[in-house]
């Protein structure tokens, strides 16, 4: 029976590696896998998924305005699928998690997302949030703080000259500035909250 997987996690939990080995692990089967990569980070180029550890993979570059449904729908009628995987889940529109919920119920394909559960600032992002609330599987990824030895379940981001930024867009890309994933307890006291 497929599912809807999400597989969350604050920044450093590897979760791209995990999804890299994971589609490694059908293809290695000669089972096809649809990797799909929202457009909105495009740290390394278009449609390609990297892990810091160095694997790298194509993937199908999506935009906000992609039915992942049909999109879907119209790869599988070509050439059969057997497991979707979607890198920067978070980045997902709410309406496109539904959709994906329909490659499952409709199409009877599994779909794994891997994602962040929480932006800079303690909030989730739209396509986490709506992936917390209909997955059928939830499995945290995790990483350790930067300060302490605790999980590290929040990130912060960090300004050129290293201090936590307070405000602003939830996504930034490019730029210099970099994440830092900690623990609650010390992004409550780096953000001095
Ligand atoms: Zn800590």
């Amino acid at each position: 029976m497929a599912s809807l997987y999400f597989y969350y996690s604050s920044m450093d939990s590897g979760k791209s590696t995990y999804l890299l080995q994971s589609a490694h692990n059908y293809q290695s089967a000669d089972k096809r896998v649809l990797l799909l990569a929202p457009t909105i980070d495009d740290r390394f180029g278009v449609g390609k998924i990297t892990s810091r550890i160095g694997l790298q993979s194509d993937a199908a570059a999506i935009f906000r305005e992609d039915d992942l449904q049909q999109l879907v729908a119209s790869e599988h009628e070509q050439e059969y699928i057997a497991c979707v995987m979607v890198d920067e889940a978070q980045f997902l529109t709410p309406k496109q998690v539904w959709q994906l919920s329909d490659v499952v119920d409709v199409l009877g394909i599994p779909v794994l997302c891997f994602g962040l559960r929480t932006d800079a600032f303690g909030k989730a992002f739209a396509g986490s949030e709506v992936l917390l609330s209909i997955a059928d599987e939830l499995t945290e990824l995790k990483s350790i703080c930067k300060r302490c030895e605790k999980k590290a379940n929040m990130q912060l981001r960090l300004d050129s000259k290293g201090n936590p930024v307070k405000s602003g867009s939830q996504v930034q890309i490019g730029g210099n500035d970099s994440y830092l994933s900690v623990c609650r307890k010390h992004y409550k006291l780096l953000m001095e909250l």
